[in-house]
């Protein structure tokens, strides 16, 4: 594995970074306290390619690759997470409709989730009763004529209200717990969307509960074959974690950076406290778990990359850079002192949006089970 970057990525890399600096960063704070979804954001990330980064420029996307996706991701986050969780599902959303889907689906659905046109995507498999055991979801689809019918719940989807497109399991074969993916469009009868969530961080990402009363779904819009849901999910979040991981990463040097520049200002016993060595102690080791985080996130998103599995390698970078992520917000708090727990500077912003990333897709607990199966079988 090369450990520089190719050309392009390091372009992908700086242009993103300056555009989270530049017009995301200083919004974030007013997107935090007005709870306000970001779509501003989202229409200069479309614009700029990065909603369609995992399929292919022939069907509207980017091309860019998973590698300069989590580059790109994590800067988008260390600007404004609640637009990165945002950006992360509808590229995961497209991802799942190129691999998955046929000519029409492509066709339909995937340049305007790139340009943004038709909205966000969204992923609804968590119901009430089903989190971590995704299996046990309850949300049925009945065939009836060229329709499936679906009735169920589903809770905590992001992007929900503003979706052009959200991928739905549902139980095709009650029985036999057959789950099948189905392609919801806003307007579909019987399909509602509850309000949002108040949460404790990423104010700004959109977190909906979606009911589903006799929703009638077009036949056309099964994505892959019947049964193959659980599959296209567990397939979706493997990629996900890589994912949500760069979001932690960057989530972790946006508090860090915050965290080094306050210990050079800030004076106390009448020298700057960076010059303190227990505040050196807690800069080292945030960045140096940070550098690790990045690596491990860095070999997944490269075995991605280049074809091979990397289930386990996703999941021990989400295990690692979310917990990486938090440690580090903690660290940047405790730096600011006092300063740190109000809202006039943006670490305990950062502490409450990086909190998530060890709980959505895919809990730690449930990161360390699907590692250790791997290790075990
Ligand atoms: C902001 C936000 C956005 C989200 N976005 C989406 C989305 O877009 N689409 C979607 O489908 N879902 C989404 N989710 C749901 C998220 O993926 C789930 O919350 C998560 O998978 C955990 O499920 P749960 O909340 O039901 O917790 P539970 O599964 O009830 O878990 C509770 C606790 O038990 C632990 N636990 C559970 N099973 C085990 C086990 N076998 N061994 C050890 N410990 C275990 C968990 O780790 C956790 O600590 C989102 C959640 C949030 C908060």
């Amino acid at each position: 594995m090369r450990f520089d970057l190719s050309d392009e990525q390091i372009q992908i890399e700086e242009m993103v970074r300056q555009l989270a600096r530049k017009a995301f960063a200083p919004k974030a704070a007013e997107i935090d306290e007005e709870s306000r979804y970001p779509e501003e954001n989202m229409r200069q990330l479309a614009e700029l390619g990065l909603l369609g980064m995992l399929f292919p420029a022939s069907r509207g996307g980017s091309e860019a690759g998973p590698l300069a996706y989590s580059i790109a991701l994590r800067e988008v986050a260390a600007g404004c997470a609640s637009t990165a969780v945002g950006m992360a599902v509808t590229n995961m959303v497209g991802e799942a409709i190129y691999r998955f889907g046929n000519e029409e689906q492509r066709r339909k659905f995937l340049p305007g989730l790139a340009t943004y046109g038709i909205g966000a995507g969204a992923f609804a498999l968590t119901e009430p009763s089903a989190g971590s055991d995704a299996g046990s979801i309850r949300t049925t689809a009945t065939e009836d004529g060229d329709h499936f019918v679906l009735n169920g719940s589903k809770v905590f989807v992001t992007n929900g209200a503003y979706a052009g497109v959200t991928i739905v399991m549902a139980l095709t074969r009650k029985d036999e717990r057959k789950i099948s993916a189905f392609l919801v469009e806003p307007g579909a009868p019987g399909f509602s969307v509850g309000k949002a969530e108040h949460k404790m961080g990423l104010k700004g990402s959109n977190t909906v509960s979606l009911a589903f009363d006799e929703c009638r779904v077009p036949k056309r819009n099964m994505l892959g074959a019947p049964g193959e849901g659980f599959k296209i999910a567990m397939t979706a979040l493997d990629g996900g974690r890589i994912g949500i991981a760069s979001q932690a990463v960057g989530i972790g040097r946006a508090a860090l950076e915050a965290a080094i520049a306050y210990a050079k200002e800030r004076k106390q016993f009448g020298q700057p406290i960076a010059g303190f060595q227990a505040i050196q102690a807690m800069v080292a080791d945030a960045a140096t778990e940070l550098d690790a985080a990045q690596m491990l996130v860095y070999r997944a998103a490269h075995l991605k990359e280049t074809g091979r599995n990397f289930t386990k390698e996703a999941s021990m970078a989400k295990v690692f850079a979310s917990e990486a992520g938090n440690r580090a917000c903690h660290k940047a708090v405790q730096i600011l002192g006092g300063y740190g727990y109000i809202r006039e500077y943006p670490v305990e912003r950062h502490l409450r949006d990086v909190r998530v990333t060890t709980i959505y897709e895919g809990t730690s607990e449930i990161q360390r089970i699907v590692i250790s199966r791997s290790l075990m079988r």
